[in-house]
C-alpha cells in the first residue's frame, strides 16, 4: 500500500517536470486563423452549411482554437515546495482572482462535448469560450476549485488518475460522482500516471481500459475524454484511443498532430507564479 502510494507520489513529481517542458511552448500556438466572431447561442446549433458532416483534420486544425487551461493543486505554497513545484500549485487567493478575472472578462466555460461538436461540425460556442481542466485527482480541486467555479456558473473537466481515488489528499468516489452529477465532466488520466509513449501490451488494459471502466462505474456515464500523463503522447498510440472510443484527448502546449488534432488538443498550464493579468495575456497569446 505504502509502496503504491510512494509510486504515485513519484509519478506526480515526474508529472511536474513533464508539465514544465510543455510550458515552454505556451506561446507557440500552431494555428493562426482568422477569428470569426462567435455569438451567444446554444451548443446544438450548427454553423455554416454542413450540419452533421464531420470536418476533415485540416478543417479542424484551421478552426480557431478554444483556450484550455490545465490546473493541478490549488493551495497555498509551503516552505517545502520546490521552485518547479510552484508552477503546478496555484495559491488559493490567486486562483480566486483568476476565476473572477475570467468571469469579469466575459469568458464562458465550455465542456468537451461542446468543443468536440465545434471542432467536428462547426457547432457554435458561447462567446469567449474557455475550458478549465484539472489533472491528478487532487482533493483541493473539489474543496477549493469547484466552489469557486460555481460562483460564476463555470463547469470544469476533471482528469482522474484512478490509483489515487480515496487516498489521503485525493478525491474519493463520492466526490467524483458529485462533480459529475453537478454537470462537470470526468475524464481519464490513466491508472497511475505512466508515460503514454511507453505503453505496450498489457498497459493498454491497466492504464486505459480498467480506469475507464472504474470511472464509468463511479459516474454512471460514458468516459469519452482522456488527458496524457505529463502531456506526453506519440502518434503510434493515438489509434489505440480511437479504438477504445475516446472522442478527444488533451496534451499540453505542443503542436497538434496534423493527422489527428482531436487526440492532441492543446492546453496551457496556468502557473502558480502567474498573476491574473499574466494568465489573461497567455490565453490570448497561446491559442
Ligand atoms: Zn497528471
Amino acid at each position: 500500500m505504502l509502496k503504491l502510494f510512494t509510486a504515485v507520489a513519484a509519478a506526480c513529481t515526474l508529472s511536474l517536470t513533464a508539465c514544465q517542458q510543455g510550458k515552454g511552448a505556451n506561446n507557440t500556438a500552431d494555428s493562426t486563423v482568422t477569428t470569426t466572431s462567435t455569438t451567444t447561442t446554444t451548443e446544438t446549433k450548427t454553423a455554416e452549411n454542413k450540419p452533421g458532416k464531420m470536418a476533415s483534420n485540416a478543417e479542424i486544425i484551421a478552426r480557431k482554437q478554444v483556450p484550455v487551461l490545465c490546473y493541478h493543486q490549488i493551495r497555498d505554497w509551503r516552505a517545502s515546495d520546490s521552485k518547479t513545484a510552484k508552477d503546478y500549485i496555484v495559491p488559493i487567493a490567486a486562483f480566486k482572482e483568476k476565476m473572477k478575472m475570467l468571469a469579469d472578462s466575459g469568458y464562458h466555460t465550455v465542456l468537451p462535448d461542446q468543443l468536440y461538436n465545434y471542432l467536428t461540425t462547426g457547432a457554435v460556442l458561447p462567446s469567449k469560450p474557455i475550458m478549465l481542466t484539472f489533472d491528478d485527482t487532487d482533493l483541493d480541486q473539489f474543496t477549493i476549485a469547484n466552489p469557486e467555479l460555481k460562483k460564476y456558473g463555470f463547469k470544469g473537466v476533471y482528469f482522474i488518475m484512478t490509483v489515487s481515488i480515496g487516498r489521503p489528499h485525493y478525491m474519493n468516489k463520492e466526490q467524483i460522482k458529485q462533480l459529475s452529477d453537478e454537470g462537470n465532466v470526468i475524464g481519464s488520466h490513466t491508472w497511475d500516471h505512466h508515460n503514454f509513449k511507453k505503453f505496450a501490451g498489457k498497459d493498454w488494459e491497466t492504464q486505459i481500459d480498467k480506469p475507464t471502466k472504474k470511472l464509468e462505474e463511479i459516474t454512471g456515464k460514458k468516459i469519452d475524454y482522456f488527458a496524457y500523463p505529463f502531456g506526453l503522447w506519440n502518434a503510434q498510440g493515438l489509434p489505440e484511443l480511437h479504438k477504445r472510443g475516446f472522442k478527444m484527448a488533451f496534451q499540453l502546449a505542443e503542436k497538434r498532430d496534423a493527422n489527428d488534432p482531436l487526440m492532441t488538443v492543446r492546453r496551457i498550464l496556468d502557473s502558480g507564479y502567474w498573476s491574473a493579468k499574466t494568465l489573461s495575456n497567455s490565453i490570448r497569446n497561446s491559442f
